[in-house]
C-alpha cells in the first residue's frame, strides 16, 4: 500500500466531509445526513484500493464493465458500489447484479430490462431516475427542464414505479459545468421543485433522495438540499486519460 497516497487522500476526503457537514448544518439538516459517494471512474486499482484505506465507505463508478472488474477484484472490502453513469440497457445485467444503489435511470427500457435481471436473480434494486433540468443535449436523463411539461412525464414516471423489484428512492441530476458555483444553484433548486411535484402527485414512491453536485460545486448543491454528493477529483485527483463526464 502506498502510504503517502493513502494519506493525501485521507486527508481531502475528511475536509470534503468537514465541508459537507457546515453545508448541512447551514440549511438546518443534522451533519451526516449527506451521503458522499467517492467517483473512482477511470482511476486504476490502486487508487481505488487507498481511497478505502483512506475511510472512503461508497463508491462510484460510470462503466459498468470497469466497475465490474474492480467489484470482483475488491471482494472483502466492505463498500458500497454506487453506478452514476449512463447504463445501455443490454449491460443492465451487470447493474442488477452488482450495485447497491444505481443514480443514473434514464428510460423506460433500462426500467424493463433491469426488472427482468432482477426477477431472474431476486434481488431489488433501489434507483435514482437521472434528470436533465438544463436542457443541454450532451446530458442524459428524463426531460425536465421545462417545469410545464412536467406533468407530461408522469405516466411514464407511474409505469417505472409499478416494476416491482425496482425501488424508487428520487432524483438525480448533472448540471452544466460553471466556474462560478453559484451559478449551478438555479438547476440544484429546480430539481428540488421537481422533487416536490413528483411527492404530490407519485406518492407511493419514496422521492427522499437527491443525488446532486460534484468536486466543482457539491457545497452549494449541499445547501440547495442535496442528500447525495458525487465527488472524484477533489479527493483523488485528476482522472488519468480523457474520459470526464460522460
Ligand atoms: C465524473 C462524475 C462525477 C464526479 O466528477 P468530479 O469532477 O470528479 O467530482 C460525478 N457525477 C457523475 C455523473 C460523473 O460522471
Amino acid at each position: 500500500m502506498d502510504e503517502p497516497l493513502v494519506d493525501h487522500i485521507r486527508e481531502r476526503y475528511l475536509k470534503t466531509l468537514d465541508r459537507i457537514n457546515a453545508a448541512a448544518t447551514r440549511s438546518g439538516r443534522p451533519a451526516g445526513s449527506v451521503r458522499l459517494v467517492v467517483v473512482t471512474k477511470s482511476q486504476p486499482l490502486e487508487v481505488v484500493r487507498a481511497a478505502i484505506t483512506a475511510g472512503a465507505t461508497i463508491l462510484g463508478e460510470n462503466y459498468p464493465e470497469e466497475a465490474v472488474k474492480k467489484i470482483f477484484t475488491l471482494t472483502g472490502s466492505i463498500v458500497e458500489w454506487h453506478m452514476i453513469g449512463h447504463v445501455q440497457s443490454r449491460k443492465s445485467n451487470l447493474v442488477a447484479a452488482n450495485f447497491s444503489l444505481l443514480h443514473s435511470l434514464d428510460s423506460l427500457k433500462l426500467a424493463g430490462r433491469l426488472n427482468k435481471d432482477l426477477v431472474e436473480s431476486g434481488r431489488k434494486l433501489p434507483v435514482l431516475l437521472e434528470v436533465n433540468v438544463s436542457g443541454e443535449e450532451s446530458k442524459f436523463g428524463f426531460p425536465g427542464w421545462n417545469e410545464q411539461t412536467w406533468t407530461d412525464l408522469l405516466p411514464l414516471f407511474k409505469q417505472i414505479i409499478e416494476f416491482p423489484k425496482l425501488v424508487i428512492r428520487g432524483l438525480m441530476t448533472m448540471p452544466p459545468f460553471f466556474t462560478e458555483p453559484d451559478d449551478v444553484r438555479p438547476y440544484f433548486q429546480k430539481l428540488k421543485r421537481f422533487q416536490k411535484f413528483l411527492c404530490a402527485r407519485l406518492s407511493q414512491a419514496e422521492w427522499s433522495e437527491l443525488s446532486m453536485g460534484t468536486s466543482a460545486d457539491f457545497v452549494a448543491a449541499v445547501e440547495e438540499g442535496a442528500t447525495i454528493v458525487r465527488v472524484g477529483q477533489a479527493i483523488l485527483g485528476p482522472r488519468p486519460g480523457l474520459r470526464q463526464y460522460d
